[in-house]
């Protein structure tokens, strides 16, 4: 007789876990960073006394990058992995593609830069250990611009007040997550996404922990203005649908207004006559609705983009060639779903 979770467990496109730890690490041209990361992560992962994997992305690195990754496979290739994206896909594009490889029961995902002490990695664990299927880092002391705090807060207030996500730092990478959340994620089949996000909607129970943070050791941030508005925009489209509902709730407050103030027109046109002043106010009135209308048109212009790049069934990425076990595969690519 199958139960439920059996059958669910069936469909698992995943070989069980093999390892106990799996260490995800997105890589985008961190070439001054890499070196010092090395030395750092791997005495930490060699005194856990748990087997383990790093497995690195390469996302599309222009600088040598995938020459230092590919030394430190050839150095530790009992322990690392390194995939080799054609392109730049994004950071959470990154971390996907390493998810549907990891062979590790507990998966934490980490930045290449060193803002993440690797050293924290272990007061993750402990709270895996006591049985939190999702653990969110809280950076203490965040290492970023001022532009960049307020954004977060900015975000955040957005966040809680449009869905029902309980992040206290949504934007710090250090956590980690089951396997079975981690499964979750890749069953989602998700672009667009904000995988802290997605993980702590399918986490059972999920938990935080204060983790130290650090400027970034070398180079500068991969975060354009550009890049990081589409990012943020991802976690809410992602997730709520609240502020569609509110442009129609204003939509209606402003038809509202509009209707009343013709029936003051029609009523003064009537009875005080026909007048030529105001025309101005009018002309501010129509311009404040024109841009409110515009702002309308943008956000569902935000969700009908992510809804039509699902639709088109592009490929999610292409990898080059994926390094492990001393043996070289020639890669393949994801497709969305
Ligand atoms: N990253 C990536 N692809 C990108 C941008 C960033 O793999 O297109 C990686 C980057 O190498 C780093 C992590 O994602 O390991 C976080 O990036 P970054 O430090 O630039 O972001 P910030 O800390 O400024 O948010
Ligand atoms: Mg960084």
């Amino acid at each position: 007789m199958s139960t439920n979770s059996s059958a669910s467990l069936t469909q698992t496109p995943f070989a069980p876990p093999s390892l106990d730890v799996s260490i995800v690490i997105p890589v985008y041209n961190e070439q001054g960073n890499l070196p010092l990361l090395f030395q750092r992560l791997y005495p930490v992962l060699d005194a856990l006394g748990r087997s383990y994997e790093v497995v690195f992305t390469n996302d599309g690195s222009v600088d040598a990058s995938i020459e230092l990754l590919t030394e430190q496979f050839n150095a530790r290739p009992d322990v690392t992995r390194v995939i080799d994206f054609n392109g730049n896909y994004g950071q959470h594009m990154a971390i996907m593609a390493a998810f549907e490889r990891v062979r590790g029961n507990v998966v934490v995902t980490l930045d290449a830069d060193l803002q993440n002490p690797p050293e924290e990695i272990p007061k993750l664990l402990e709270k895996t250990d006591a049985g939190y299927d999702c653990v969110g880092g809280v950076r203490q002391n965040r290492q970023d611009s001022i532009f960049r705090r307020y954004a977060s807060m900015f975000v955040n207030f957005v966040r809680r007040s449009s869905t029902s996500i309980e992040m206290t730092d949504q934007g710090c990478m250090l956590r980690a997550y089951s396997r079975a959340v981690v499964e979750g994620i890749v069953r989602s089949g998700a672009i667009n996404t904000f995988l802290p996000a997605l993980a702590y909607t399918l986490a059972k129970n999920p938990t935080e922990v204060p983790v130290a943070h650090e400027e970034r050791h070398a180079g500068v941030s991969n975060y354009s203005l550009g890049k990081l508005i589409r990012l943020n925009f991802d976690l809410i489209t992602a997730f709520t649908t609240v502020p569609l509902q509110l442009f129609t709730m204003l939509a209606m407050a402003c038809s509202a207004g509009s209707l009343l103030l013709v029936c003051v027109l029609a009523f003064r046109r009537i009875f005080l006559g026909a007048e030529a002043e105001g025309l101005f106010t009018l002309f501010g009135i129509l311009f404040f609705l024109v841009s409110v209308c515009m702002v309308g048109i943008g956000i569902i212009g935000e969700y009908v983009g992510r809804t039509y790049q699902v639709v088109r069934g592009r490929t999610r990425y292409q990898v080059n060639r994926v390094l492990e076990n001393n043996l070289t595969h020639e890669g393949g690519n994801s497709k969305f779903q």
